[in-house]
């Protein structure tokens, strides 16, 4: 079985190792709060909305759930017409997915929106929440690297033919007022992903190889107070569990959808 990474992932594994091997390889899941497990939900049918939306189906709305989904989409299609638009782009792909081999491993992403025109192709993303203040940490996180790298290596545009725009809207507002930031890409940027792709891919080869006999993968360093909020605090014997959530196995990965 390939090394098999999403953006998630690689997250995760930066974060810590240990927490990758739990959740990734031993099947242990994070028990969400309430207000994550609703959050998750909201999220997920925003995207189903603007998926159904896509396909051109209607969007009626029966529930005050569906009222602001409406609202959501309306205020979208307002502040960003050209994203609807099918006359401005050669393809509008939808959940669109797709997959890298690279040094063994398989690459996973899902775009929730691919634009593809003649000599430009945008990534869209949709968040359920407000626009980060700073766009600085976005660029760095492992979703916009990897879906920039993953484009980029999967058709014709060159990198600098290519940018990503978060969209953020606020579902509960009676105004959900949508906020963008848009991150372009360089032949550069492209380079040091697939470098730092690559050395990831290599550190996690060995230590698929030697699981589940070999070592664990390694821990944070004793007194990181990020462990003191990691919801495995009591499996790695860090801290006594009291500020951290319960682990339970299965629960599906989350963080497909949030950053
Ligand atoms: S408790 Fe610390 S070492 Fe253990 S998985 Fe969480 S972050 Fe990693």
């Amino acid at each position: 079985m390939p090394l098999q990474l999403s953006q998630s992932a690689l997250a995760r594994y930066d974060s810590c190792a240990r927490k990758f091997q739990y959740t990734h390889w031993d099947q242990l899941g994070e028990l969400m709060s309430a207000d994550q497990r609703s959050n998750l939900e909201w999220g997920s049918r925003f995207h189903q909305l603007m998926q159904q939306r896509d396909l051109g189906l209607p969007v009626v709305a029966h529930t005050f759930e569906d009222q602001s989904f409406q609202r959501c989409a309306m205020a979208l299609v307002a502040a960003a017409p050209h994203l609807f638009d099918s006359a401005q782009w050669r393809d509008r792909l939808s959940e669109h997915r797709r997959t890298l081999a690279l040094e063994g491993a398989v690459l996973t992403v899902i775009y929730d929106l691919l634009l593809l025109g003649d000599r430009q192709a945008e990534i869209i993303d949709w968040k359920t929440y407000p626009r980060p203040l700073q766009a600085n940490h976005l660029a760095h996180h492992w979703q916009t690297r990897l879906y920039l790298f993953l484009l980029a290596e999967t058709s014709d545009y060159t990198p600098d033919q290519i940018r990503m725009t978060y969209w953020f809207v606020q579902p509960l507002l009676q105004d959900p007022h949508p906020q963008s930031i848009t991150l372009t890409y360089s032949q550069g940027q492209h380079d040091q992903t697939r470098q730092d792709l690559i050395q990831r891919i290599h550190q996690l080869t060995d230590y698929l190889a030697a699981y589940p006999t070999g070592p664990s993968l390694p821990q944070r360093p004793e007194d990181d107070p990020t462990c003191q909020t990691c919801p495995f605090a009591l499996r790695c014997q860090r801290g006594d569990g009291t500020t951290a959530p319960l682990v339970v196995p299965s629960l599906n990965d989350i963080a497909e959808v949030s950053l």
